[in-house]
C-alpha cells in the first residue's frame, strides 16, 4: 500500500517535471512571450495551463471571446478605432443631431464603463441606461438593413493584426469559436464577413436588430447583452454549450473585467486560459487585470500571443 502510493507520487512528479521542461523548451520557440506588452502575475501557472491545452490538442479546444476591442483594434497610430456601435454612430445614415446625442452618451457612459474606482455592480445600472438610450436613438433613425454592408465598408473598423492566421487556424482544425459581444451583432457579423473569416465554426451571440418587413429597424431581438451582464451567457446558450461539451479546454479572451464571466456556467471545464487586452487606463487597471487574467496584453494591437499559443496547441 505504502509502496504503491510512493510509486504513484513519484510518477506524478516525473510526469510534471517532464511537462514543465518540455514547455520551457517550447517557450524558446515562443518569442512572442518576451514582448514588452505581455504581463503575467504567475508565469508558472500559465505554463501549466498551456501544457494542459497542448495535451488536449484540437479535439478539446474551444474559444470564448469578446469582440469589440478584443478581436477588433482599439487604436491605430493613437487614433481610436470604432466599436460596432460607433460604426453606426459615425455613419452617414445618422443625422448630425443624433450623432451629437450618441457622442454625449458615449462620453458620459464610457467613462463609467472603465472607471477603476467603481465595482461592476455599481456600473451595471449605468450600462443598462446607456444601451437603452442609445438603442432608442438608433431605432428613431429608421436604419435600413440593406445599407449595413456599405456602412461597414466605409468605416474604420479593423480586426487586430494577425486575425487571418487566428481565424484560419481555428477553422482548419474545426475549433468552436463563441463570439460573445455586447456590441451590435449585425455590424459584427458584417465586419467578420467582409474580412473573409466568418466560417461555420463561429457562433455569434450579441445584440441583433429587429427589422420590419421593409427592412427598417424597429427594435432589438432578445434580452440585452451589456458589458457587465455576460455571466449568464452559458445559461442562455445551453444548447450550444451542450453541443461543445467535449471541448473541455477553453481559451477566453476579453478586454473588460466583465468579459471574465463569459465562461461562467460552462459545463465540463478542464483547463481555461484567460487572455485580457488592457487598452485604456493602463496604470490604474493593470493590477486588477493581473489578478483576474492569466495573461494581460497591454496596448498590444495584435493577436501574436494567442496565435503563438494556437500554433503549439493545434
Ligand atoms: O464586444 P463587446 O462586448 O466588447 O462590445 C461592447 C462595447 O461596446 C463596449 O466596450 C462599449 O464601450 C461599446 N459600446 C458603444 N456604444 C454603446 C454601447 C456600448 O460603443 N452605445
Ligand atoms: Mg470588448
Amino acid at each position: 500500500m505504502q509502496l504503491g502510493s510512493f510509486t504513484v507520487t513519484l510518477g506524478f512528479w516525473r510526469k510534471r517535471c517532464f511537462t514543465v521542461k518540455m514547455f520551457q523548451w517550447q517557450r524558446l520557440l515562443m518569442p512572442q512571450f518576451e514582448k514588452k506588452t505581455v504581463h503575467m502575475r504567475d508565469p508558472e501557472r500559465v505554463e501549466q495551463i498551456i501544457c494542459g491545452l497542448i495535451k488536449g490538442g484540437a479535439s478539446k479546444l474551444q474559444i470564448i471571446t469578446d469582440f469589440d476591442m478584443t478581436l477588433s483594434k482599439f487604436a491605430v497610430n493613437g487614433k481610436r478605432c470604432p466599436t460596432c456601435h460607433n460604426v453606426i454612430d459615425n455613419c452617414r445614415l445618422v443625422t448630425e443631431e443624433c450623432r451629437t446625442k450618441l457622442l454625449q452618451l458615449k462620453n458620459k457612459y464610457y467613462a463609467i464603463e472603465i472607471d477603476p474606482h467603481l465595482t461592476m455592480e455599481e456600473k451595471y445600472p449605468f450600462m443598462v441606461e446607456w444601451y437603452f438610450q442609445s438603442h432608442s436613438l438608433l431605432v428613431e433613425q429608421r436604419l435600413e438593413k440593406d445599407k449595413l454592408p456599405e456602412v461597414v465598408r466605409e468605416s474604420d473598423a479593423a480586426l487586430r493584426e494577425g486575425f487571418e492566421h487566428f481565424f484560419d487556424r481555428l477553422h482548419q482544425h474545426n475549433v468552436p469559436v463563441f463570439i460573445f459581444s455586447a456590441g451590435l451583432g449585425d455590424v459584427l457579423e458584417e465586419i467578420i464577413r467582409q474580412a473573409g473569416v466568418y466560417t461555420p465554426n463561429i457562433k455569434v451571440v450579441s445584440n441583433f436588430m429587429d427589422f420590419d418587413d421593409n427592412g427598417i429597424v424597429k427594435g432589438f431581438k432578445g434580452e440585452l447583452i451589456h458589458v457587465y451582464n455576460k455571466h449568464d451567457g452559458a445559461l442562455r446558450n445551453t444548447e450550444y454549450f451542450k453541443q461543445v461539451r467535449e471541448y473541455s479546454n477553453i481559451i477566453l479572451m476579453g478586454d473588460s473585467l466583465g468579459d471574465l464571466s463569459m465562461a461562467d456556467g460552462v459545463p465540463n471545464v478542464e483547463n481555461m486560459l484567460k487572455i485580457g487586452f488592457l487598452n485604456d487606463k493602463v496604470e490604474e487597471q493593470l493590477d486588477k487585470y493581473l489578478d483576474s487574467y492569466d495573461i494581460v496584453l497591454v496596448k498590444d494591437e495584435t493577436l501574436e500571443v494567442p496565435n503563438a499559443i494556437l500554433q503549439k496547441v493545434l
